[in-house]
């Protein structure tokens, strides 16, 4: 969706699966091969629990079973998602890509 906040979805180690290379939308829970930085209205809070509640459609519900971790796990993305658009200026559009050697996301500046 235009404008949603995405975050790094649940990465499986099956060869040829796409969960690589997407962020997932908060409130669509749909996929995104692209990201662009911009200003958010919400609080930070605001956004963790947006993605909190995410969390319970995503693949992450079905692998962690305490709530609680979810929880901390709802705030270390919406953490790392600022924290990588704090590198870039607003506008730039950028691509995510899993490194499952360093087991981290990295992101290239498309635009
Ligand atoms: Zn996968």
């Amino acid at each position: 969706m235009n404008g949603e906040i995405v975050v790094a979805p649940f990465v499986c180690n099956d060869d040829g699966c796409d969960c690589d290379h997407v962020h997932q939308g908060i409130v669509s829970h749909g996929y995104s091969t692209q990201a662009e930085v911009s200003e958010v209205a919400t609080s930070p809070d605001g956004l963790v629990l947006a993605c909190r509640s995410h969390l319970d459609f995503s693949q992450w519900a079905a692998i962690v079973d305490n709530p609680a971790e979810l929880d901390m796990l709802a705030a270390d993305l919406i953490d790392a998602m600022g924290e990588t658009a704090n590198h870039h200026p607003i506008g730039t559009v950028l691509r995510m890509m899993f490194d499952h050697r360093a087991s981290r996301w990295r992101y290239t500046t498309v635009t």
